[in-house]
């Protein structure tokens, strides 16, 4: 099996600065549940369920586990025993949360991971005399800037997904629903290198043009265009994302033109992207494009996200948003046009912030490619 986490070290440091982060914050601590940010800071892939499993992080002294002893196995393949974290393990009687807050003294500002859910959440504050708060400061700025192992597998997601799509004749045609062609799509995400596809959009003829339709029975037909949008997290659990729109046989003209005009706004936006650009203003180059084509009103959503351990997350590529691009930063550029009851196209990379400019990491065609 392939690796499922970083050197023990990289947790280590990182559990070193979300301390730092978490003072400087003003947190007496913060409580991290299963989800992207525990697998960030202790490589953990537990899951979460109504006995809690938490990593504590105070602002002072060291981070600690609390778990259920009978899910004790579930931090396993974490780094927690190679970093030699203590653990409180508890069972059932005990109150998990007064145990997690243990030794702090008295907790009056309290923040959670995003993903901690109420039922652990409204405890946590019952048992502290803080108005729990999120962590997103702390870990926002931690998770967006992306070390080069963590780009590394972040390229190893999009070379993955790279060679579904260029597969993408073998099962993508005519008289096919579009249910069976993402069924094949979601076999071979797994066989070229995911750890499971955890979507498969496949949007064909009037169906590209709702950007949130996956699949449906509907039988894909001849000359049409089809909306193929993919990914998946790789073992290490770096996510692939990547959208390209296929034709089933010659499509009209006016397709042909607005779709260059597309490829021509996807290129603008990640023609755009260095460091010290700031997030709307690649938002804005994909726009000026598709406006000079008198297309503006065509495209409804913003340009991209950013991705890693989530799929979506920080920082997103959006108007309003005056973040200045940092090396190390990840998202995906995906302009599309929809037009309702008719067809729409979507062009998605991911790319990659670097000290002078921008690399992709999805380098299949975009072009309109005929099946
Ligand atoms: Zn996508
Ligand atoms: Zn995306």
């Amino acid at each position: 099996m392939a690796e499922q986490r970083f050197a023990t070290s990289v947790y280590t440091s990182r559990l070193r600065r979300a301390a730092e982060l978490t003072a400087e914050a003003g947190l007496d601590v913060v409580v991290v549940t299963p989800g992207p940010d525990l697998r960030y800071l202790i490589g953990s892939r537990a899951e979460t369920f109504e006995r809690l499993t938490a990593l504590v992080v105070p602002a002072d002294g060291d981070a600690y586990v609390v778990v259920p002893r009978m899910e004790l196995a579930a931090l396993r393949d974490s780094a927690v025993g190679e970093a030699g974290l203590e653990v409180r393990d508890w069972v059932d009687g005990v109150d998990p949360y007064a145990l997690a807050l243990d030794g702090l003294g008295v907790v009056r500002r309290l923040a959670v991971s995003e993903a901690t859910p109420a039922l652990h959440t409204v405890p946590l504050a019952t048992v502290s005399d803080a108005s729990p708060q999120l962590a997103t400061p702390v870990l926002r700025r931690l998770r967006m800037l992306k070390d080069a192992a963590e780009v590394d597998a972040l390229r190893q997601a999009g070379a993955a997904i790279d060679r579904v799509h260029a597969r993408m004749a073998q099962w993508l045609r005519a008289g096919r629903t579009e249910r069976e062609v993402a069924s094949d799509i979601a076999a071979a995400i797994v066989e070229e290198g995911h750890a499971e596809a955890d979507f498969v959009i496949v949007a064909s003829g009037p169906n590209g043009a709702d950007p949130h339709h996956e699949v449906s029975d509907r039988v894909i037909g001849d000359g049409e265009t089809v909306v193929v949008d993919i990914g998946g997290p790789t073992e290490l659990g770096y996510n692939s994302d990547s959208t390209r729109t296929y034709a089933t046989g010659l499509v009209p003209d006016g397709i042909q033109d607005a779709f260059a005009a597309l490829q021509r706004a996807q290129q603008a936006a990640v023609d755009a992207v260095r460091p010290g650009v700031t997030a709307e203003s690649v938002d804005a180059a994909a726009r000026r494009v598709l406006q000079d084509a008198g297309l503006a009103d065509r495209f409804i959503h913003r340009t991209g996200h950013g991705i890693g351990l989530s799929v979506h997350e920080e920082p997103y590529i959006v108007a309003g948003n005056a973040l200045e691009l940092e090396p190390g930063m990840t998202f995906s550029i995906e302009p599309g046009i929809y037009f309702p009851g008719e067809w729409g196209a979507r062009i998605e990379d991911i790319v990659v912030v670097t000290d002078d400019g921008v690399e992709p990491l999805n380098v299949r065609p975009h072009a309109l490619t005929e099946l």
